[in-house]
């Protein structure tokens, strides 16, 4: 009487939300599969797909509770902030750019930095935030970064550094693409005294960001289909005059061309993390 299963009630899997006030169900389409998922099921599912697995963008917090040990992170260099020194202006004054991004994220700038807890193990570690400004990197996010590795160095702690970026902030020219050359000149001291840095790239990781420290760890990780690249896809053909091949810029064919390390599902991240500094700790 198999057809008689066609009938019978299962209880639903997954804990559905009341519709809300304003009026959203708790239901999206995934942007991929396009498949209908539940805003819950999502988020217990660290934001990525049940259906089809793809990435979605998760703020510095949850990236935070995904890396650190519970309570065991604490922020560094808060107190540097961004400037406006070129009076720059271009549909919209940078300065107010700057308000309104640190009133959306409620955060200062495009970077938190700070030091916590891996299983146990203590870290230094830098989680860029793309919705601030894209996570570009301008003085404030160059310095910050440079500050870390400098701790990482003076204090002999291996270094983490989650990337997502659309890449330098045009916003302060010359400025900001000072910032490619500080960090990587900061990283070669902290590649001179043997402290490991592990660079791991989410979706996006473009620009300048990738052309300095997010390329320079001892081990480059990226999560599974993000967007990696130098120039986008455009501006690459109009340069080269030839297409490019399909998914040229994704992390899967930057894996296979040697770019990366390897590509690491989010749910695995902090084990493989810690087994790589433990390894190029020597205590592995
Ligand atoms: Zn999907």
């Amino acid at each position: 009487m198999g057809f008689l299963r066609l009938f019978t009630r299962h209880k639903p899997k997954i804990k559905l939300q009341l519709p809300k006030k304003d009026g959203f169900s708790g239901w999206v389409k995934c942007k991929q599969c396009e498949e209908m998922i539940h805003a819950n099921e999502l988020q217990e599912n660290i934001d990525c797909c049940p259906k089809c697995d793809y990435h979605y963008r998760i703020p510095v917090d949850r990236r935070l509770r995904l890396l650190a040990d519970a309570n065991s992170h604490k922020e560094l260099f808060t107190n540097i902030l961004p400037t406006d020194p070129l009076n720059f202006s271009d549909s919209q004054p940078y300065q107010e750019r700057l308000l309104s991004a640190q009133k959306k994220t409620r955060r200062k700038e495009a970077i938190w930095v700070g030091t916590s807890l891996l299983h146990g193990m203590p870290i230094s570690l830098g989680i860029l935030d793309f919705s601030f400004m894209g996570g570009s990197m301008g003085s404030v996010v160059g310095e910050k970064l440079t500050l870390l590795i400098e701790h990482a160095l003076s204090n002999r702690l291996p270094l983490v550094i989650v990337s997502a970026s659309g890449g330098a902030r045009m916003q302060e020219s010359t400025l900001s693409l000072m910032q490619m050359a500080k960090t990587s000149a900061a990283l070669s001291q902290l590649h001179e005294a043997a402290i490991p840095y592990i660079s791991v790239l989410t979706n996006p990781t473009t620009g300048g960001v990738t052309a300095s420290f997010a390329s320079l760890g001892d081990i480059v990780i990226a999560e599974p289909d993000a967007l990696i690249g130098f120039a986008g896809p455009r501006v690459v053909e109009q340069t080269i005059g030839q297409t490019l091949p399909p998914r040229a810029q994704r992390s899967e064919f930057l894996l296979e061309k040697g770019m990366l390390d390897l590509i690491v599902r989010r749910g695995q991240l902090k084990e493989k993390i810690h087994v790589f500094l433990q390894f190029l700790s020597g205590r592995g």
